[in-house]
């Protein structure tokens, strides 16, 4: 069985688990995290599962710049550019879900 099998994000992008889209295009699926940290906090996910973002850097380094990118855009639109983009890795980091996802704070002014 692929890691992709049991996984919420891969159910997110397929459209079998619902979502609140922010934004897609052919390599990634932004949507509105469930519990937000920030006024508006959105999960930026590339289609292709990998399981952490040290593995999407060593696989494929121009995603990793296309979700960066794209964080930048939601930023843009939401609050003059300023964010912040969080990867949590490793269980012990925070990490619950094993498909790579960006977190973006954005919307408000943040304590440092
Ligand atoms: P992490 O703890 O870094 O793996 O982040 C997982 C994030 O996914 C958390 O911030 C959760 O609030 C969020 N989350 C979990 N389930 C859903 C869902 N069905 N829709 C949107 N966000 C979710
Ligand atoms: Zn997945």
């Amino acid at each position: 069985m692929a890691d992709s099998d049991e996984c919420l994000f891969c159910g997110i992008i397929a459209g079998t688990i619902p979502s609140e889209r922010v934004y897609e295009d052919d390599m990634v699926y932004a949507f509105k995290d469930i519990n937000p940290k920030a006024k508006v906090h959105v999960l930026i996910v590339p289609r292709k599962h990998y399981r952490d973002v040290a593995a999407l850097a060593k696989n494929d380094p121009a995603l990793l710049a296309h979700i960066v990118e794209t964080a930048q855009g939601i930023a843009d639109k939401a609050f003059h550019g300023a964010y912040r983009l969080i990867f949590n890795t490793g269980r012990d980091a925070g990490q619950s879900v094993f498909h790579v996802h960006a977190h973006v704070l954005t919307g408000e002014t943040m304590d440092e």
